[in-house]
């Protein structure tokens, strides 16, 4: 057990730093403010390769392993989550969940051109009247003569106001139950497509998110992932493993980002004509958070290198423990970071006020923290 970065990774950790300072941060109060992502870190991700990091050299991406993911999510959210929840969603939901289960067909026509950020990719599991309960899914698909048909709707999709590829989920008979379970690429110019209504956030505003609408959509049956009926459970629960951990990395993130500026204005800022980090009340909040972001920190690394050591078992517990506790530990680290900062934090002339409303969105995203304590409960049951 190393608990040191290797110097490639160590290279990384730096270039996506340089990248999200010089390039995202900028950008980032105007995607706040204006609730939209900036297409010039599309482009300019596409040029570094970081669109591509779900997806392996053979098909044109730049995966390397599990940890490098992991690096990427959390530095990019140390500036902007919402920016990694883009990224995330197109080459890791989208892309990584293609090249995992997808036939060797699928992945040579769509790997590429999602690797190259070509074409942005977004997963759909979720839908109006089932999102905790997944497996309640009533998106239809009726296999036609000309394809399978999708009826349905999906609900809260990251990148599905900007995506040309969708990773949907849908039943081919609810009667089945899991059994029926399937997952198709949808492209968003198959007839019978629409991308729905843009939905407004709390926090993580440069992240696109919205509906998609499946009415009568065709979808060619070469386009069934993997090519296998009924085998959507075990494509949706791999995958939820690897988008719990990265979501994990992004709280991480944004934690960290939270604890450097309240260390900074502790240090800074002067009451009772002492630095506010000489109150012990206030060494209490940042020991706190210190500790807790470096434990999940320690967490998030144990899944990423169960997911790179192919240990399926042990990857589902520490996703959902994990998830469980970064997801809730970034709400109280931004929450202290702001209370540090006083009535400054609450202005929008600091950054904190965005942490807190981004932290938010994550003990819901990916499964909430009450799921993540069933699957651990079903673990301990079994
Ligand atoms: C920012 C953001 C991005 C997202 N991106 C995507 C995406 O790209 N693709 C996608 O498919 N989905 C996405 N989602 C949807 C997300 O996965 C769901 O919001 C989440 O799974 C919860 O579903 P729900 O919102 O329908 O809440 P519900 O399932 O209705 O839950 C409401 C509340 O009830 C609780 N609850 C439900 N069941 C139980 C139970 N059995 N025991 C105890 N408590 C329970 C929940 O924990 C929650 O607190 C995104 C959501 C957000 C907020």
């Amino acid at each position: 057990m190393d608990f040191d970065l290797s110097e490639e990774h160590q290279i990384l950790k730096e270039s996506v730093r340089r990248f999200a300072l010089q390039e995202i941060e900028p950008r980032s109060p105007g995607m706040d403010r204006d609730e939209a992502f900036d297409g010039y870190l599309w482009e300019k991700g596409r040029e570094l390769g970081f669109v591509g990091m779900g997806i392996g050299p053979e098909y044109g991406g730049s995966f390397s392993d599990h940890l490098s993911l992991g690096i990427m999510a959390e530095e990019v959210s140390r500036v902007d989550a919402g920016v990694a929840v883009v990224f995330g969603a197109h080459s890791v939901l989208c892309g990584n969940n293609i090249e995992r289960n997808g036939t060797e067909e699928q992945k040579r026509k769509y790997l590429p051109l999602l690797a190259s950020g070509a074409r942005c990719g977004c997963m759909g599991i979720t839908e109006p009247e089932a999102g905790s309960d997944a497996l309640s899914i009533r998106t239809r698909a009726r296999r036609k003569a000309e394809g399978y048909v999708l009826n349905g709707s999906k609900m809260f999709i990251s990148n599905a106001p900007i995506a040309d590829t969708a990773l949907i989920y849908a039943t081919t008979d609810p009667a089945l139950g899991q059994g029926g379970l399937c997952a198709f690429i949808v492209e968003k110019d198959f007839p019978g497509y629409h991308r729905g209504k843009s939905l407004s956030k709390l926090g993580l505003r440069s992240s696109p998110t919205g509906e998609i609408i499946l009415d009568d959509c065709v979808v060619p049956e070469e386009n069934l992932l993997g090519g296998v009926e009924g085998t959507g459970l075990s494509i949706m629960f791999s995958g939820l493993d690897v988008e719990r951990i990265l979501w994990s990395c992004q709280a991480v993130g944004i934690a960290g980002a939270a604890f450097d500026a309240a260390l900074k204005y502790a240090k800074e800022r002067k009451q009772f004509s002492k630095p506010l980090i000489t109150f012990q009340m206030i060494q209490d909040k940042l020991a706190n958070m210190l500790v807790e972001i470096e434990a999940a920190r320690l967490m998030a690394y144990k899944g990423l290198a169960c997911l790179d050591q192919g240990k399926k078992r042990q990857t589902r517990m520490i996703a959902a423990q994990v998830k469980l506790y970064a997801c809730e530990m970034v709400n109280r680290a931004t929450s202290e970071a702001l209370q540090i900062h006083g009535g400054y934090g609450y202005m929008k002339e600091f950054p904190l006020e965005r942490y807190l409303r981004d932290a938010r969105a994550y003990a819901i995203g990916a499964g909430t923290s009450e799921i993540q304590k069933l699957i651990i409960g079903g673990y301990l049951m079994a």
